[in-house]
């Protein structure tokens, strides 16, 4: 079934006709299909009114169908309550959210944070600088050769001074996926509290905020066939209540006075402030129906087609390497690196042949100085990628050749 899903969803994607290219930077935005654009259009051509403000019929449809979205947030995430669903601008939005409004409170010299060693910087930064600001220390978890957080490794750092974890349930590097679940259920015996940076598991399989447990997780629409500009920071109620809003200003209070203290509303919508992006939260709500039409099932057999296949072919290559193991957790991400080639160049030629990869370090240029690369080129997948896309890529790899950048790294560590 996963086998034949390109062919059935292609049509459902307009861009896809205007570019006959390869697009394999799925991992950095998604095609967004036409459910999500008539979405969209859709809202601003019948409902198009501010929300929360119910003196009108447009205005309280608009917040229906906002309240709608959030409730369809909720579902997707396996959350217990709407409420616990915060929409943002995107996973970089949600963990700033929580590093500021919650971070700065749990936090004192001495103290610390414990971020893993594969972090995207929007997962890394905040926590550095909270951790700055407060003479708290970061905590890196090493990886193990498969390019997972290492559990035990992890484990070690965990102790009464550790009062948050940030980790990524999926790896934008290597498509590795964490054992999120494991690594929670440890943070907690030692009492802290976690945030998951989910940013590239929601597009690739079903997440469970309940079962992994986690306390925040945080991702964007747009990576998900959604539209940018909006994301969602799921938080527990209780952990919600305690969060400094990021922001404030309209839509946040009960009531001002110039001399009483501010009433503020309850979350989420003490935590929006602000005119929120209700287009951005209903195609959202579409992309997610439609992810949901097609199945996980077939979601995931797909995935795992595909991402094996492009193993196979690209390992087949004399002097190409695969980073990590992405084929044991198929997560549409394969990580390569060309023996003396750099990983721009690679990126500039396969661009000349219409063939769209991410290369570089990939917003982690820690994780990547570990491995001790100088980058990779990542190929991407979504539910509309097809194996003669890898085909074109694996092709275009023959006339590849050293060109501008140099290679060298300080240090040469693979996995
Ligand atoms: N975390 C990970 C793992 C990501 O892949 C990305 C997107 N590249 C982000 C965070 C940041 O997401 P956004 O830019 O949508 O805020």
């Amino acid at each position: 079934l996963g086998h034949r899903l390109p062919d059935t969803v292609r049509a459902d994607f307009p861009i896809l006709a205007q570019h006959p290219g390869a697009y394999l930077d799925n991992a950095a935005t998604a095609h967004k299909p036409r459910a999500v654009l008539d979405a969209i259009t859709g809202y601003y051509t019948t409902t198009n009114s501010n929300v929360g403000r119910g003196y009108h019929e447009l205005g309280r449809r608009s917040t229906d169908v906002f309240e709608q979205a959030r409730e369809a947030v909720r579902a997707a995430l396996g959350a217990r309550h709407a409420d616990e669903v915060v929409f943002t601008a995107g996973t970089t939005d949600s963990v700033n959210a929580v590093a500021d409004g919650l971070g700065r409170r749990l936090l004192g010299p001495g103290d610390a944070v414990l971020v893993s060693g594969m972090e995207h910087n929007s997962n890394l930064l905040p926590w550095r600088r909270l951790a700055e600001e407060t003479d708290a220390r970061l905590l890196v978890a090493p990886v193990d050769e498969h390019g997972r957080v290492d559990v035990a490794g992890f484990a070690d750092l965990l102790g009464p001074r550790v009062r948050l974890v940030a980790v990524s349930h999926v790896s934008n590097v290597l498509g590795t996926v964490n054992p999120v679940a494991e690594l929670i259920a440890a943070a907690h015996r030692h009492g802290a509290l976690v945030v998951v940076d989910g940013a590239q598991a929601v597009p690739h399989r079903p997440v469970d905020v309940r079962a992994l447990d986690a306390d925040f997780y945080c991702f964007s629409a747009h990576k998900v066939y959604g539209p940018m500009g909006v994301g969602v920071l799921y938080g527990k109620r209780e952990l919600l209540a305690e969060l400094r809003p990021p922001r404030v200003g309209g839509g946040t209070v009960k009531g001002v006075s110039a001399t009483e203290p501010v009433r503020y509303v309850p979350v989420p919508a003490r935590l929006e402030a602000g005119t929120p992006n209700v287009a951005g939260a209903v195609g959202l709500a579409a992309a997610l129906a439609y992810v949901d039409g097609l199945g996980w099932d077939a979601v995931r057999d797909h995935d795992q087609h595909l991402v094996r296949y492009a193993v196979r072919r690209l390992s087949e290559r004399p002097g190409v390497r695969v980073i990590g193991a992405p084929e044991r957790t198929p997560s549409g991400i394969v990580s390569f690196v060309v023996d003396g080639i750099h990983p721009y160049d690679v990126g500039g030629h396969l661009d000349e042949r219409g063939i769209a990869v991410r290369c570089g370090v990939h917003c982690a240029s820690t994780f990547l100085d570990s491995l001790g690369l100088v980058g990779t080129v990542r190929a991407s997948f979504a539910v509309y990628t097809t194996p003669s896309d890898v085909d074109a890529l694996v092709a275009a790899l023959d006339s590849v050749r050293p060109g501008f950048w140099t290679t060298e790294h300080p240090t040469t560590r693979f996995l």
